[in-house]
């Protein structure tokens, strides 16, 4: 049985990475690392809006990867999900975890695109957050606009 170390995470980033595939890590993974108690389902990330099918191939090429058995029967990509499903996904072998894939536009839209500078950050070069301090409202699309109310929507500090 694969295990989800972090390097395993790392190495399928770094496999990400070697196509020129920018992400960034997202999901239970991410709060995960961040000491957020969480049940993880699936290693996700985040990925260019024209880049999860070029990432499913990556993915799939990799071992310890399967790809899906049947993704109309497949809880991963269910529309009965409590959370949007990925674009893609593959599942990691021997086990039901998965790895999924998500378009940029879909989760992180109020983030610049994700380019080249992020290809094998490291920590001292990583690319300066260019958003100045201020406090916005994040809504998601499909929210209605003015909908304060919306459980959806969070007011965040983004820092310097
Ligand atoms: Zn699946």
């Amino acid at each position: 049985m694969t295990s989800l170390s972090e390097s395993f995470v790392a190495s399928i980033a770094h496999s990400l990475n070697w196509a020129h595939i920018p992400c960034v890590l997202w999901g239970q993974y991410l709060l995960i690392l961040h000491g957020v108690p969480s049940v993880v389902g699936s290693i996700d990330f985040i990925v260019p809006d024209d880049c999860p099918g070029a990432g499913l191939k990556v993915l799939s090429q990799l071992k310890s990867l399967t790809p899906c058995p049947d993704d109309k029967t497949c809880p991963s990509s269910s529309s009965n999900r409590c959370t949007p499903a990925p674009a893609v996904h593959v599942h990691v072998e021997a086990s039901e975890f998965t790895v999924g894939l998500y378009p940029r536009a879909d989760t992180l839209w109020f983030l610049p695109p994700l380019d080249g500078s992020l290809l094998f950050p490291k920590k001292s070069k990583l690319p300066r957050n260019t958003s100045s301090r201020q406090t916005i409202l994040f809504s998601r699309p499909g929210d209605q606009v003015g909908d304060r109310a919306s459980s959806r929507r969070a007011e965040t500090k983004l820092l310097p």
